[in-house]
């Protein structure tokens, strides 16, 4: 089978098929989610590792297993009777009884002059990953709406120096704006003209008003998206609203409603941590492990009763 990604939850996938004696090949486009982060935090036995460590560890326990690991994009899938072919933008293929996508997701950050050369060091996403750090530090959340208010109530518990900067209007019904307020958060629903930073320092936000609010670090709410239009091509729906918009629709097994096509990760559930990833994908990979299983045997057994369904029944 191929595994199109090899981040956390693709790896992890790989190690428990091929521990399963499948024959797996993963396609890596290489650009993990936190890439630009210096440090994987609240991960088990492995806590403040780099993650391109991590993930050179986790290809190391893969290929021990006999998993082939091919760096390159997949940019094609099409249905080959009985399989799939899976095509790379370099051309190589490889024929597929089932497909798992562990392609992870796309954070687009808000355009704003200055914040994107931060992602990754003071300019975040998630408190759960990077609030422990930011604690007791001058922080900003930048963003509206529900996700925001969820960032605030979060780093409440963090900092007593924290900001709401909405960048337009903050998304919030009164009552949640009077909570911040009473909680001492300032709130600026202004357009931000830039991020300033000094040396390899955030330092401040600067709004069009002129204003300027010196933070140290800012949690942005992102907006997510698949990373290419392969599920798309594969016909897998992609959620469109709600705290999931942008992920792969698929059951709590990782099924997509494409026969043999499975997903696994951040593409299916973009609130996932690097262990809730590899969690994630190891039970999906035991799900496609005994599908796979079911399928044999009910061929096998239909073969045995030409004629007839697995059960004995003559067939119409
Ligand atoms: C700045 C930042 C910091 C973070 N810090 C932490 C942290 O401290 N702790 C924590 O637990 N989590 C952290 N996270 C979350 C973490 O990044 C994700 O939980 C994790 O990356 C999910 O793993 P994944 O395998 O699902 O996806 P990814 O890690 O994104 O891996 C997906 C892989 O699929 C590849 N791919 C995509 N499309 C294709 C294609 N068509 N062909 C081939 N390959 C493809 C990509 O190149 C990538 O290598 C952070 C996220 C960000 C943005």
């Amino acid at each position: 089978m191929v595994v199109v990604g090899g981040g956390s939850a693709g790896l992890q996938a790989a190690l428990m098929l091929g521990r399963a004696r499948r024959t797996v090949t993963v396609v890596d486009g290489g650009r993990p989610r936190n890439a630009a982060a210096s440090a994987v935090h609240n991960l088990l036995g492995h806590e403040g590792i780099a993650p391109d460590a991590l993930l050179a560890r986790g290809r190391a326990d893969a290929l021990r297993y006999g998993v082939e690991i091919v760096p390159g994009s997949v940019v094609d899938v099409r249905r080959h009777d009985p399989h799939w072919l899976v095509r790379t933008e370099d051309g190589a293929r490889w024929h597929a009884r089932a497909l798992l996508l562990a392609t992870g997701i796309v954070e687009d950050l808000p355009a704003i002059d200055g914040l994107a050369s931060r992602w990754g060091r003071d300019v975040v996403a998630c408190p759960y990953c990077h609030g422990w750090e930011a604690r007791d530090k001058a922080v900003a959340v930048v963003g509206s709406g529900p996700r925001a208010w969820q960032h605030l109530l979060l780093l409440l518990r963090f900092t007593p120096d924290l900001a709401l900067i909405s960048n337009g209007p903050a998304g919030l019904d009164e009552a949640r704006l009077e909570y911040l307020r009473r909680a001492g958060v300032v709130i600026r629903e202004n357009p931000v003209a830039r991020v300033e930073v000094d040396g390899d320092r955030l330092t401040a936000v600067r709004l069009v008003t002129g204003e300027t609010l010196p933070r140290e670090a800012l949690f942005v709410v992102t907006a997510r998206r698949q990373p290419s239009d392969l599920a798309a091509r594969l016909g897998c729906p992609v959620l469109s609203e709600g705290p999931m918009a942008g992920a792969i629709d698929a059951d709590a097994t990782g099924r997509t409603s494409v026969p043999n096509v499975w997903a696994a990760g951040s593409s299916v559930n973009p609130g996932l941590t690097v262990i809730g990833a590899a969690g994630h994908a190891s039970a999906v990979a035991i799900a496609i492990n005994n599908a796979l299983i079911d399928e044999d045997v009910a061929r096998e057994i239909a073969g045995w009763n030409a004629g007839q369904d697995v059960v004995g029944r003559p067939m119409g």
